[in-house]
């Protein structure tokens, strides 16, 4: 039997973040990263659509993103003259219709609060500001004029995964099938392959298997794999200053290289814990309610050739669509980076430094992560976002 100081359970973005934080606190420790899917063939983080906004409505969802972004924009110093992750800062432009306007309103104002370069604009205005735009409908838009855009998912993992190489970070690549629990402490995870690891602290870094993984230590935690679609298209015309565009029904486009990705308003009904085999795109949805949104939104769009797609699982809190961070207030030594729901990726650098931090100093000091805390789950006390896309 092995015996480590931490061991993380999944390694992609949210474990490989909090491994390599920990090595930069200065935690000496030994520290085992468990991965299952090396390939991070089904991983959210490498079916994600990689993309980062200011525009939460929450001030620490906006702070938890703004870490990041720091570490996009000091990339180099971090790992190395080559680090690149091909970061566009193209903006995320949301609209609101008449009923939205309230909620995107109120949305900005936070965000001017915590410091972000948002604008709100009226139909007018962003009929100046995008040509290629219909604003039937809208009332408003939030437009991000700095600070927000996408990057390359797999190569912002791989730049964690590499510098983690000199760190002293045991990879082992296999699945945690159980977890040894005695009163309030976990004791150490039971490998597929019989192996057992004993650990002074887990972390729960598995993504949308995360509800599983607690329940192995018999903890709850409301977080399932919800799958959602991500579609291909190509178009004739090309916008370079195309932002993420977020319709008011909930549909989402952006360039993506030459062509453009889309995706969102997925049916509430309907809506429940996704197979964790299931990656089959949902065409219909593309079909009878994507296209015809396109079409309207930006004429130009009315004769385009969706080419492919791919089906990945959020990792889904369904008591409120945002992270649960930090330690069980019990089990104390099994800590959660867990239930992000879509924004997961760009949040992950800044739960990795703040989970970390916990470990290594005892408390958060750059991004303070109570108010993610476990707490709130028995309570049923909901900590909403309100901006899920
Ligand atoms: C279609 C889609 C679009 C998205 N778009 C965005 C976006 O634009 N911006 C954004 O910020 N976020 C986005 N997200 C969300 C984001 O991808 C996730 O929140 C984030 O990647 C979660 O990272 P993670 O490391 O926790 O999970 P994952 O990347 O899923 O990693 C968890 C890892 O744990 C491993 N694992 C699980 N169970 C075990 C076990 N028992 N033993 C060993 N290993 C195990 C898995 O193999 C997996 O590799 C999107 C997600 C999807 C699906």
């Amino acid at each position: 039997m092995a015996r480590y100081d931490i061991v993380i359970v999944g390694g992609a973005i949210v474990g490989s973040a909090v491994a390599w934080y920990l090595r930069e606190e200065g935690f000496s420790g030994s520290i085992a990263l468990v991965e299952r899917d090396p390939q991070f063939a089904h991983s959210a983080t490498t079916l994600s659509c990689a993309s980062i906004r200011q525009q939460f409505s929450i001030p620490e969802n906006i702070r938890l993103s703004q870490f990041t972004l720091g570490l996009f924009r000091h990339l180099t110093e971090t790992f190395g003259a080559d680090a690149d992750i091909g970061f566009r800062e193209n903006g995320y432009l949301i609209l609101a219709s008449p009923e939205g306007l309230p909620v995107l309103t109120a949305n900005h104002r936070a965000q001017m609060a915590e410091g972000a370069d948002i604008v709100l604009e009226n139909p007018a205005e962003l009929s100046r500001r995008f040509a290629w735009l219909s604003t039937e409908g809208v009332a408003a838009g939030a437009y991000g004029r700095s600070g927000e855009g996408w990057f390359d998912a797999h190569a912002l993992l791989m730049l964690f995964r590499k510098a983690l190489r000199n760190r002293a970070v045991d990879f082992v690549t296999a699945s945690v099938v159980a977890i040894g629990r005695e009163g309030n402490r976990v004791t150490g995870v039971t490998l597929d392959d019989g192996r057992r690891l004993e650990a002074g602290i887990v972390v729960n870094a598995a993504g949308p298997n995360a509800g599983k993984v607690a329940a192995l230590a018999r903890i709850a935690l409301p977080v399932e794999p919800r799958k959602r679609s991500v579609f291909v298209f190509e178009a004739r015309d090309k916008f370079a200053d195309m932002p993420l565009l977020v319709d008011p029904s909930g549909v989402y486009l952006r360039p993506e290289g030459s062509v453009y990705i889309t995706g969102g308003a997925e049916p509430e009904a309907g809506d429940g814990p996704a197979d964790p085999a299931d990656f089959d795109p949902d065409w219909p949805l593309f079909e009878e309610v994507i296209w015809p949104v396109l079409a309207t939104r930006i004429p130009a769009f009315e004769a385009i050739r969706p080419t492919r797609a791919w089906a990945g699982h959020y990792d889904y809190n369904t008591l409120d669509q945002n992270g649960v961070i930090g330690p069980h207030p019990e089990v104390t030594n099994f800590l959660f980076g867990n239930g992000f729901s879509g924004h997961g990726l760009q949040q992950a650098p800044a739960v990795g430094k703040a989970l970390a931090e916990l470990i290594a100093h005892g408390g958060y000091r750059s991004v303070d992560c109570s108010a993610f805390g476990y707490q709130r789950i028995p309570e049923q006390r909901a900590f909403r976002e309100l901006n899920v896309i």
